[in-house]
């Protein structure tokens, strides 16, 4: 029984890497009819907020990536990892260490002056024969590893093929600090274990963690799971995403107007590729995720491809869905959206042209409120003669006995027989008067959109 887990630490919103590490973990567990179990990794007390909790369970709901167990809050696990960790003690794996952080310092310090590597020395690790320091009043112990001190660790990474790395790099990990909380990669192996986690995405900045989880997992006598790496995302300038160079939380993309099925398609790409598939539906990627064609190397984000992704999903979109994407956004302008205001008609008109719902909310702005041409197409197209011209088209609409296409259409025609004008000499007016720009899909059909008093009073007194 494949299960696989997504456990973010709730200091912030739901972050670009670790929402595309949940759709993987999502999709290999859907694909194997596994089970997806989502953990927050709540131990830094002092970061960690029941908002940003809120806010990432909100980006997973959104994403639509359903979890089958959870959330699981590590804070409510104490007593387990403690449980755990005086096993380890009983069975001699683990050892209580009563070094202040002024000695951890003072040892750090002298490693660094022999040039050596730094480290916890192991001086309250326990061995045959060996005398252990007093114990010092008044300090509190942690609870430390005692991690193998030789052989190697290795293990077959998902992503990135073989690895293997001597123990001798690997000092003895703390466990449970002083206050009975336990570190990340006590608290990962505990709850891996006792989820039944079968397999471990994650991001790669994690893998210099993963021996010592190797370690504990057999220590503990656990099954251990198989881990898959994931690559780094890079910012468009070949830096590590980071906030102060654009969005990196989904709440942004969300915020911007990007559909999740786009950004799950645009996310699903990076570090992961079926063939020359660009565009493909969530049922797609479940069925093809099956662990393969996971990439070594770090992908780039690129916000004009998911721009263009969204811009694809926008348009297949269904008119009455995007109707009720933007009519909140024109509500947030202060915009007044009638309830029966005809908005799948308008998505429909305009769907095309936009690549997020804020792009298309700003189209669909001009039917609800008013319009700022650009000066320099008002003294272009606004002419005295046009102005005439609009005036005598409002008399042809106001007289019309229906507001729709084909009527506004013929209005026109009359208007262009009785001025002589061509079409382009009114149309053209009329967009930049009506619409606050010269360019627009067919103009007899934006009208017909249009509330019919809203449009004659903005062709009045020109
Ligand atoms: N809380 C860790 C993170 O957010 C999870 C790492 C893991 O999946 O083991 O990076």
């Amino acid at each position: 029984q494949v299960r696989t887990r997504i456990a973010p630490s709730p200091t912030g919103f739901l972050h670009l890497g670790t929402a595309r590490t949940a759709l993987f973990s999502w999709a290999y567990a859907r694909h194997h009819g596994g089970q997806f179990v989502l953990r927050i990794e709540d131990t830094d007390v002092a970061r960690s907020t029941q908002d940003s909790v809120e806010q990432i369970l909100a980006s997973m709901h959104w994403l639509g990536l359903a979890y089958d167990e959870g959330p699981i809050y590590q804070m409510q696990r104490l007593e387990r990892y403690q449980a755990v960790a005086q096993q380890l003690i009983a069975e001699g794996k683990a050892y209580l260490c009563y070094c202040t952080p002024e000695e951890l310092d003072a040892m750090r310090e002298s490693q660094k002056a022999r040039g050596e590597k730094t480290g916890y020395d192991g001086r309250w690790r326990p061995a045959p024969g060996k005398t252990l320091p007093a114990i010092p009043e008044g300090v509190k112990p942690v609870i430390r590893f005692a991690n193998p001190q030789d052989g190697e660790v290795v293990w077959n990474d998902l992503c990135k093929g073989p690895i293997r790395i001597g123990n001798k790099e690997f000092d003895d990990l703390i466990l449970v600090r002083p206050d009975g909380v336990p570190t990340y990669n006590f608290a990962v192996v505990v709850d891996d274990w006792d989820m039944a986690i079968t397999h471990v995405f994650r991001g790669d900045e994690h893998i210099n963690n993963t021996p010592w989880q190797i370690n504990l997992f057999e220590a503990l006598g656990a099954p251990l799971p198989q881990f898959g790496h994931l690559p780094i995302i890079l910012g468009d300038d070949g830096l590590k995403l980071s906030k102060r160079r654009g969005a990196v939380s989904v709440t942004a993309y969300e915020e911007a107007g990007y559909l999740p099925e786009a950004m799950l398609n645009y996310l699903a790409r990076l570090g992961w590729s079926h063939g020359d598939d660009e565009i493909f539906s969530r049922d797609q990627m479940v069925s093809w995720f099956d662990g393969e064609h996971l990439s070594k190397s770090p992908s780039q984000w690129d916000p004009a491809k998911l721009e263009w992704v969204n811009a694809q999903y926008i348009k297949a979109a269904d008119d009455a869905r995007l109707a009720e994407l933007v009519r909140p956004r024109l509500l947030r302008r202060g915009l007044t959206v009638a309830p029966d205001a005809p908005l799948p008609g308008m998505c429909a008109l305009f769907k095309d042209r936009c690549t997020t719902l804020e792009a298309l909310a700003d189209w669909l702005a001009m039917f609800f409120g008013p319009v700022q041409p650009a000066e320099a197409d008002v003294a272009q197209h606004l002419t005295e003669g046009a102005k005439a011209a609009l005036a005598q088209l409002r008399e042809a609409l106001v007289a019309l006995p229906e507001w729709t296409a084909p009527a506004i259409g013929a209005a026109m025609k009359t208007t262009l027989a009785a001025t002589g004008l061509k079409m382009p000499q009114l149309a053209i007016p009329l967009r930049v008067q009506a619409c606050g720009r010269p360019q627009t899909p067919a103009i007899d059909q934006v009208l017909a959109l249009f509330d019919r008093k809203i449009l004659l009073d903005r062709l009045q007194g020109l």
